[in-house]
């Protein structure tokens, strides 16, 4: 384990959008914790390097993760999707009915983005015709609170399970949209004690450190509960989650790889974390 190992180390841990500060901070103590523990072999450095890195995730108090959605046993299951556009909201949302509906749940969507053409017809797409379950839409333009309160009304009078909302993304109009957001949020409120259950914040892997601008944004307005991180098939890490944790708060509780129904996984941290650096020493081998 010499300068050259940590060197390296640092690099791929900060293309893998792990912020430079936590990357120092890591480098810092492992570099120590090798010398302690007197360790040799890759083998072992890895382990080191995971706990670490998970001990930075979890927070010195370790929190236990509870990463399971919450989810009503005997009642309505409200959960809201937020997001900026492109990053796989609509997508997720038929990947998750998909798992819910075969699960044996009653699923029904809410198509709230109303703003972008075609993001109605999208939703129909996913949920309708590939999970099958029901969508409950108005057409292009209309208020989306309106919308979700008829999603809420269907839902309640045929006893669904779970409703998943989806809602508009663009950040050309920000002030806009979390106005917007914070309508539909209290609409929710309203209708359904202690809903919305979840408020997923969908982030893009690819997008880097703006992913972290966009968590603080929404997470004013919304009060974000979990992270859903998409894209995660392609060649970005999505190291900038252990900044979002370590600043916000927030965890992560879904990770999507693909554009598949059932490209939907549980976030494991020890499995992410491992992803981070696993090809550097791969490489080594
Ligand atoms: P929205 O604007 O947030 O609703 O995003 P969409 O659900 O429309 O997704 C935008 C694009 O990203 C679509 O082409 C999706 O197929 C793609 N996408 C979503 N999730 C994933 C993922 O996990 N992996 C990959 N490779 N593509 C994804
Ligand atoms: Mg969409």
């Amino acid at each position: 384990m010499d300068e050259e190992f940590f060197e390296d180390l640092e690099e791929v841990l900060i293309s893998a959008d792990v912020g430079v500060s936590t990357v120092m901070e890591l480098i810092e103590e492992l570099e120590m914790e090798v010398k302690r523990k007197n360790i040799k072999d890759t083998q072992e450095v890895k382990q080191v390097i995971s706990e670490k890195l998970v001990e930075i995730y979890q927070g010195a108090d370790e929190l236990d993760d509870n990463v399971a959605l919450n989810i009503q046993d005997n009642d309505l299951t409200v959960i809201l999707f937020v997001g900026v556009n492109g990053v796989g909201k609509t997508t997720t949302i038929g990947k998750l009915a998909y798992q819910l509906k075969s699960e044996g749940k009653e699923v029904l969507l809410t198509a709230g983005d109303t703003f972008r053409a075609g993001a109605i017809e999208q939703l129909n797409e996913w949920g309708g015709k590939r999970v099958g379950v029901d969508v409950i839409k108005h057409s292009e333009g209309s208020d989306p609170a309106a919308v979700i309160y008829d999603g809420i009304q269907a839902a309640k009078s045929r006893r669904a399970d779970v409703l998943l909302c989806d809602t508009a993304g663009r950040l050309q109009n920000k002030v806009n949209l979390m106005n917007e957001l914070s309508k539909v949020k209290r609409v929710i409120e309203r209708e359904v004690p202690n809903a919305p259950h979840e408020v997923l914040l969908v982030l893009d892997a690819t997008t880097g450190q703006n992913a972290l601008i966009q968590a603080k944004t929404f997470s004013q307005t919304t009060d974000v509960s979990g992270i859903v991180l998409t894209k995660l098939d392609g060649t970005a890490k999505g190291g900038i989650v252990l900044a979002i944790r370590k600043e916000l708060g927030i965890p992560v509780k879904l990770i999507g790889l693909g554009e598949k129904v059932t490209d939907l996984q549980i976030f494991d941290p020890h499995a992410f974390v491992y992803g981070l650096f696993a090809d550097m020493l791969e490489e080594d081998e």
